[in-house]
């Protein structure tokens, strides 16, 4: 009985970093726990609305990109006003870009990806990544880079087999931010301190709910503070 009351009081004070949302849902005013939010933008239309609202919040942290999902409405030379962008503003990150198979315009999804991607290459920044069913399309471009130059990627929602964790664990500098623990073998191979929270965006995503679940799989019950201090180490670009 001690144990179990000692462990609600833990739960209580955790401190918690949401590493992936969106502009419409900000969990650090909604969720317990939460202290700030990695906030995403899914086309250009969205980075003016995002640098204003973290002009008046410091607790969003903003990433500036293309979704795959929305590359239709691309405006030309986007990558050279997300390039200018993230120049002068050290702390911003590339982000949500990506490949999505079951979604339209690959060929486009490739082209947007590549020149923001190069972006994020040129000036070091971390990318948030989305990732559906394309991963040897993603490993073919980044192959295009020199080992050394990649940045950091953020896989958000990861979902491929056994095999492609292993060529991410093995060859890239990544981190790993889950929004549901449907594959606990993930948790099982992912060091923690690859690993983030995140709500993606969706309200019915309990961030304190994912770290129980991940202290239950690495039966480890400082899960919420190393998970915190990775976020953190992410946002201090160490
Ligand atoms: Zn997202």
């Amino acid at each position: 009985m001690f144990a179990k009351s000692y462990f609600y009081v833990l739960i209580i004070f955790m401190k918690i970093i949401d590493a992936h949302s969106h502009i419409d849902y900000i969990t650090h005013d909604i969720q317990p726990g939460v202290v700030g939010t990695i906030c995403c933008t899914t086309d250009e239309t969205q980075w003016l609305d995002l640098i204003n609202m973290m002009n008046v919040d410091n607790r969003i942290y903003g990433c500036f990109g293309i979704h795959p999902w929305f590359v239709q409405n691309i405006k030309d030379g986007f990558e050279d006003r997300l390039y200018d962008l993230l120049k002068n503003n050290e702390s911003f990150f590339v982000g949500e870009i990506g490949l999505d198979k079951y979604k339209p315009d690959i060929d486009i999804q490739i082209d947007v990806f590549k020149k923001q991607f190069d972006v994020a290459v040129k000036l070091h920044r971390t990318v948030f990544l989305h990732c559906v069913g394309a991963w040897e399309k993603i490993f073919f471009i980044l192959k295009q880079y020199k080992k050394s130059e990649l940045p950091v990627l953020v896989i958000h929602d990861f979902h491929g087999s056994d095999e492609i964790l292993t060529n991410l664990l093995d060859n890239y500098k990544v981190m790993f931010s889950f929004n549901k623990i449907d594959k606990p073998q993930y948790i099982r191979r992912i060091e923690l301190e690859n690993i983030l929270v995140e709500t993606d965006g969706k309200a019915d995503v309990i961030l304190e709910n994912i770290i129980t679940d991940i202290s239950d799989i690495k039966n480890n019950t400082y899960v919420a503070d190393i998970i915190y201090n990775n976020t953190q180490g992410l946002l201090k670009h160490e």
